[in-house]
């Protein structure tokens, strides 16, 4: 009996280690080969593979590390040496990996079997029932503040007596602030490379096509082992926690990482159990390191959306990731491959992904998703550049968050687009400062691209937008404007297209 493990199962604490006589690791290169990803990627996930794999002999388990061009090649070898092995996994989270994965055994003449996988909170089933009770309900209570308080009611995280400790569900409106000019964040914690790392680095270098070209310069700040994992979520509490909520929405120019936990990806890999994260930063609170703000915004964010995008996109495929509801066609401008823009602020969000691999939640949904959203750029292709930029990436993760959240190609995570003008830009950063573009201005040589793309969206968009949600005032204003004024708008979102086409915004 094996127990297959992929690169997402690298829980060295999990249950289902016991009772198998063997461990099956793959490597397989075509995961690297199938599309051009960040270099921080490819090198994190096989080095973190490889770690566990020794993790795993260290502590007396029987490994079997299959380096081959495809799952099927290392089912090949693998079934050669045990014929009609019986296999069990963590049930994949990836849409349709379980039956792809299941018929590839299958078809060597063993059996796949599934267990719980650890790396989330609510299984399924539970979730469903869940959903069920909300159907009969408004529409919108099939939505993530209903989840996450069902979710805090459930575990008892952040509950006095049956009440949300503090007396609100959600401090939202306190974390919405922007940092002193002179503030300076603590450095994010960087893990120097050991030679299983640097091996994987080099390879990648030497033989892999990578994201956008992107160097490999910056330092590298993912964990690789659970133990440096750990250590990140220490100096994320000790360090960064405090502030995490006032500054959970700002952006500041030079500074990638803000006071965000860079702990998805760890999350992601299984390195870290999401309810420890979470029970840690309850601890935090219970022992007045970071205030409330800070401790239920976190927690929202893994109890509340992680889980949650994980059962829309079970539940929501495979539709979900053909879906594009106000077809978008567009190509993704070249700024987001190369870098290259006077946009500072896309510049910023873009040399983030280039630089690290990584960039935070806002610069993903209100510059690089948004911008995207209101250029027209096709949601998949859009997917597909989040894929390949981002340390984090998973499909399971990334769809919701890009299909759903970013391009409000569906509108079952919510019933308005996250679109804004450059306003909402100059509000939270301080990136218009230092632009050569004018914020202020809507038209015009010069004028803001966010903001005649902005109004021209709604002009166009204006069937499934005018009576959804809560864009009542956003069309008051659409109503307001004179016909001079839409021409004049309408003449510059041309402008901006052509020029961001051609690579020359
Ligand atoms: P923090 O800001 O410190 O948040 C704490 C944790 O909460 C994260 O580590 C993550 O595990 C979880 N979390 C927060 N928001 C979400 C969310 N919307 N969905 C799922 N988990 C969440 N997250 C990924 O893990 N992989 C992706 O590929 C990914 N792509 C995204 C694409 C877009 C367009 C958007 C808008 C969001 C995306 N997210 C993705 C969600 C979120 O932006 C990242 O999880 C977060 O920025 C990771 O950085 P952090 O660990 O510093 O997070
Ligand atoms: Fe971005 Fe517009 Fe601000 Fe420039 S002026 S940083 S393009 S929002």
């Amino acid at each position: 009996m094996t127990l297959w493990l992929l690169g997402t199962h690298l829980d060295r604490t999990a249950d289902y280690l016991e009772n198998h006589d063997r461990v099956l690791l793959v490597e397989s290169t075509q995961f690297a080969t199938r599309r051009p990803s960040h270099p921080h990627k490819l090198t994190l996930l096989f080095a973190a593979m490889r770690r566990f794999r020794d993790d795993l002999r260290d502590r007396g388990y029987t490994v079997e590390y299959r380096q081959a061009e495809t799952f099927g090649d290392a089912l090949d070898t693998q079934f050669a040496a045990h014929p009609g092995d019986e296999l069990t996994m963590p049930r994949p989270a990836a849409h349709g990996a379980a039956d792809r994965l299941g018929r590839l055994v299958a078809e060597r003449g063993g059996s796949l079997s599934f267990v719980d996988n650890p790396t989330f909170i609510l299984p399924p089933a539970a979730f469903d029932e869940w959903a069920a009770s909300r159907e009969t309900d408004s529409p919108n209570s099939y939505r993530q503040e209903p989840f996450y308080r069902h979710m805090r009611r459930e575990t008892g995280v952040l509950m006095d007596d049956g009440d949300p400790v503090g007396g609100a569900w959600n401090y939202d409106g306190e974390n919405r602030e922007t940092p002193p000019a002179d503030w300076e964040p603590p450095a994010p914690p960087t893990f120097e490379p050991g030679e299983t790392t640097r091996d994987v680095a080099a390879w990648v270098a030497d033989e892999l096509e990578t994201f956008g070209e992107a160097t490999e310069t910056a330092a590298f700040h993912w964990p690789v082992t659970r133990a440096e994992a750990l250590t990140a979520l220490d100096r994320f509490v000790d360090a960064r926690f405090e502030e995490f909520g006032a500054y959970q929405d700002a952006m500041v120019e030079g500074e990638w990482a803000m006071s965000h936990s860079l702990l998805s990806a760890s999350i992601n890999l299984g390195l870290l159990n999401p309810m420890e994260v979470i029970e840690r930063a309850e601890q935090a609170y219970e022992e007045g390191a970071a205030p409330l703000n800070s401790v239920e915004g976190f927690i929202r964010q893994l109890l509340g959306w992680r889980e949650f995008m994980r059962h829309v996109y079970r539940r929501s495929m495979p539709g979900l990731a053909e879906a594009n509801q106000l077809d978008q066609t567009e190509s993704l401008p070249s700024a987001y491959w190369t870098g290259d823009t006077e946009m500072v602020c896309l510049s910023e969000a873009v040399g983030h992904v280039r630089e690290h691999g990584y960039a935070h939640h806002i610069e993903r949904l209100m510059v690089l998703s948004n911008f995207a959203l209101l250029y027209g750029a096709d949601p998949g292709e859009l997917n597909e550049w989040f894929h390949q930029g981002f340390v984090d990436a998973f499909h399971w993760v990334t769809t919701p968050n890009v299909i759903g959240m970013g391009s409000f190609a569906t509108d079952v995570l919510s019933s308005k687009p996250y679109a804004s003008s450059g306003s909402y830009i100059n509000r939270m950063s301080d990136y218009c400062g230092s632009c050569p573009y004018a914020v202020s201005r809507d038209t015009g040589e010069g004028s803001c691209p966010f903001n005649s793309l902005y109004w021209t969206f709604l002009e166009e968009n204006e069937e499934t937008l005018r009576g959804t949600g809560r864009m009542g005032l956003m069309y008051a204003h659409v109503d307001d404007k004179s016909p001079e004024e839409w021409a004049a708008l309408r003449e510059r979102a041309e402008e901006v297209r052509d020029m961001a086409g051609a690579g020359e915004l």
